[in-house]
């Protein structure tokens, strides 16, 4: 993609040798279009050995049961946003414990998700009715028989058998870190 003016300070662009890689970049200011980037975010809630799905009311995947999820916004931090988008997708309370799967789709905009394993607090699945239109808790046998999109049945082996507890959410971290948000092992 390129660009002849400059987002921020409206002066020329140009292209430039970053390290190699000719980028486009602004002459007056520091601005340089690194790429195109979307960071998606998950949510994997087990209840009684059943997951939390969604049915997508709109495209893409209308009609595919999926886990609830959305992307990132620019000063939230990525465990509110999943928990806030559980909640207004299906009505269901939870909260972020682990990092458990990353998804890598390098393409014309280079997607990142990741996924995370939460604890059930409280609710009953109730769709939006606008994002979905249906939501609850399956088990493994009940997915079989259902519109489950491809990527939401590899993440259902991954929450339902696991091998790993993966990243855990350091709330308490050993060095003050402020405005971070962290994950480890
Ligand atoms: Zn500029």
């Amino acid at each position: 993609m390129e660009a002849k003016f400059c987002s921020l300070c409206g002066h020329a662009m140009e292209w430039r040798d970053f390290d190699g890689t000719m980028r486009n970049a602004c002459t007056q200011c520091a601005f340089v279009h690194w790429g195109n980037y979307s960071i998606g975010v998950g949510a994997l809630v087990v209840k009684d050995g059943k997951l939390l799905l969604v049915r997508r009311a709109q495209e893409p995947g209308k009609g595919f049961w999926t886990n609830p999820g959305g992307y990132i916004e620019q000063l939230e931090p990525i465990a509110e946003t999943i928990e806030r988008e559980v909640f207004e997708e299906s009505g269901v309370r939870a909260v972020v414990q682990n990092i458990v799967a990353v998804r890598d789709q390098p393409r014309s905009i280079h997607n990142v998700y990741i996924a995370f394993s939460m604890e059930y607090v409280a609710g009953e699945p109730k769709p939006d009715g606008f994002e979905v239109d249906a939501a609850g808790f399956f088990s493994s046998q009940e997915m079989e028989g259902m519109n489950v999109a491809g990527f939401t049945r590899w993440l259902a082996d991954v929450a339902l058998h696991g091998r790993e507890p993966g990243l855990a959410a350091d709330r308490k971290p050993i060095v003050d870190l402020p405005g971070y948000g962290l994950f480890r092992v």
